[in-house]
């Protein structure tokens, strides 16, 4: 890829807020078109208003395969190809296992892991004829668990094993696969957070450290897809300097 994403299109999961959002508007001002895909339609259409550049809007729900389907779909059909999947949405309902809400456990699953599969699924016969890249959103809990993190970081590690097989996959092809793996950055994930310890402590965790922007990821998403073609970025692991 070029230094600049002129006439590349992007889709980005997940763009109605932090993270996916940032990396929205740095891959438009780089000069990509962009399908800002999420549940909330609302968001997504003030984001593409005050867009720098083209964005389509896209209601997804990416633990439903159909509509991520037709999300790739819509993408093709308005501009024509796909070059970048960014496949951030997440959630992350943190909590202990004894006593769990299981149905939180099958939302992270069918979130995170499943609607990123999907999304590759749905995205690759495009890349490929691209020669395009695939970012994969994971997390520092994709390469260490903790107490109370153990599904979120089951699902951020399964993304991990599933990049791998794909990077091996598919690189001879020239489709770039990346996976990215912030630390604590500050945006809304810890406010779906049910267990009222669990959202405290979170919110102190935030408080003791300067947290990472969600600009800050959306730069090294930036970095990595503009990249010449014959430089893979494979991994990003991105932290507060103050977090241990
Ligand atoms: P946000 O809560 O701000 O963003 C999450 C995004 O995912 C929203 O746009 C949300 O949109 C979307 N989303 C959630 N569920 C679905 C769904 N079923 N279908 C489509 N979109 C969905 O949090 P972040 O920006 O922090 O999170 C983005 C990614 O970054 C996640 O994968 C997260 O795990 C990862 N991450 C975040 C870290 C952090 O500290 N914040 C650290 C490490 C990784 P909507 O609700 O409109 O559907």
């Amino acid at each position: 890829m070029s230094d600049t994403l002129e006439g590349k299109v992007v889709l980005v999961t997940g763009a109605s807020s932090g993270i996916g959002q940032a990396t929205a508007v740095a891959l438009s001002k780089a000069g990509a078109r962009v399908a800002v895909a999420a549940r909330r339609a609302d968001r997504l259409r003030s984001l593409a208003q005050d867009a720098p550049g083209e964005m389509l809007v896209l209601q997804l729900d990416v633990a439903d395969p159909e509509s991520v389907r037709d999300a790739v779909a819509a993408t093709v059909e308005r501009f024509g190809a796909l070059d970048i999947l960014v496949n951030n949405a997440g959630v992350m309902l943190s909590g202990p296992i004894l006593g769990a809400d299981t149905e939180e456990w099958t939302r992270m699953v069918d979130t995170n892991l499943l609607g990123s599969m999907y999304a590759v699924h749905a995205a690759l016969p495009h890349l490929l004829r691209r020669k395009g890249a695939v970012v994969q959103v994971s997390s520092t809990s994709g390469r260490m668990a903790t107490a109370a993190s153990g599904v979120y970081a089951a699902t951020k590690f399964g993304i991990t094993a599933f990049s791998e097989a794909l990077r091996q996959e598919v690189t001879a092809q020239g489709v770039r696969v990346i996976v990215v793996e912030p630390g604590f950055v500050a945006t809304e994930l810890t406010s779906h957070i049910t267990d009222p310890s669990i959202q405290a402590m979170a919110k102190n965790l935030a408080e003791s450290m300067r947290t990472l922007r969600p600009e800050d990821i959306a730069d090294a998403v930036l970095y990595a897809v503009t990249q010449p073609e014959h430089v893979a970025v494979n991994e990003i692991l991105i932290r507060p300097t103050d977090q241990t």
